[in-house]
């Protein structure tokens, strides 16, 4: 495979300057999921890769395979820049934060095709000027059940008994909802129409974002939830979080 040029689809998570001139850019593609390349001359010379390598940007990539995980970037075809996330902070906040999310989680995810997917449809809506609670949640739900950690939802995570109306607690160490018998006094207290309301977006495409109502205790709810699971499985706290909770500080 060495020297042969290979060709993808994919979304730029970051990069960082090399040297004088050059780039290493991390990229999350299609076939792939995570890929890094050397961009040689991409600060001297803006042709080979115009404004193709700043973080969001979709693009058609050309590489070729080194010897080790970092490949060669010899060339990029720009689809979208989706330069309208850069025009507002919180927007911009959470296309930070989504893009650190799959750098963080999807190293190693098998489902490539999905999560690419899905980075895109989020970047998308949150650029079309999207409600930001909603596309944040979706997407770390999203992500969190492509990459095999959704917790259980409807039913008690030791008992299995289904819930009807009752309050439900949720602990992701013990792998989910845990109904009252079987939950410790400090578990999360959630309400059953917000995991039915999540459970239930789940059923729905992981690509679709527009027209989703989601209430203002399901947001609540599904925050709580999700930030539970998302500590468990993350192997650092994002930066990208701290900055969130700065502009959440903000308004409030
Ligand atoms: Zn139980």
């Amino acid at each position: 495979m060495k020297g042969t040029l290979l060709r993808s689809e994919g979304v730029v998570l970051r990069y960082v300057n090399y040297g004088e001139a050059d780039r290493i850019v991390s990229v999350f593609t299609a076939p792939w999921g995570i890929t890094k390349g050397f961009a040689r001359s991409a600060r001297s010379s803006r042709k080979r890769f115009g404004a193709a390598l700043e973080p969001f940007t979709q693009a058609l990539f050309y590489w070729r395979q080194g010897r080790g995980e970092l490949w060669t970037l010899q060339e990029a075809d720009l689809m979208t820049s989706r330069s309208g996330l850069r025009s507002d902070l919180d927007r911009l906040a959470l296309a930070g934060y989504g893009v650190e999310l799959v750098e963080l989680l999807a190293a190693d995810a098998a489902d490539h095709q999905r999560i690419y997917q899905l980075l895109c449809s989020y970047l998308d809506y949150l650029e079309a000027g999207g409600d930001h609670a909603v596309a944040r949640l979706l997407f770390e739900l999203r992500l969190v059940y492509l990459l095999g950690y959704i917790p259980h939802l409807l039913h008690c995570s030791e008992c299995l008994k289904i819930f009807a109306n009752e309050p439900v607690r949720f602990d992701s160490r013990r792998g989910g909802s845990l109904c009252r018998d079987c939950a410790g006094a400090n578990d999360l207290e959630v309400g059953l129409g917000s995991i039915g309301s999540l459970a239930r977006s789940l059923r729905i495409s992981h690509q679709q974002f527009e027209g989703f109502r989601l209430g203002a205790t399901t947001i609540r709810d599904g925050h709580m939830l999700l930030s539970q699971v998302l500590r468990q499985i993350l192997p650092r706290e994002p930066n990208s979080l701290k900055f969130l909770a700065r502009l959440g500080a903000r308004e409030s």
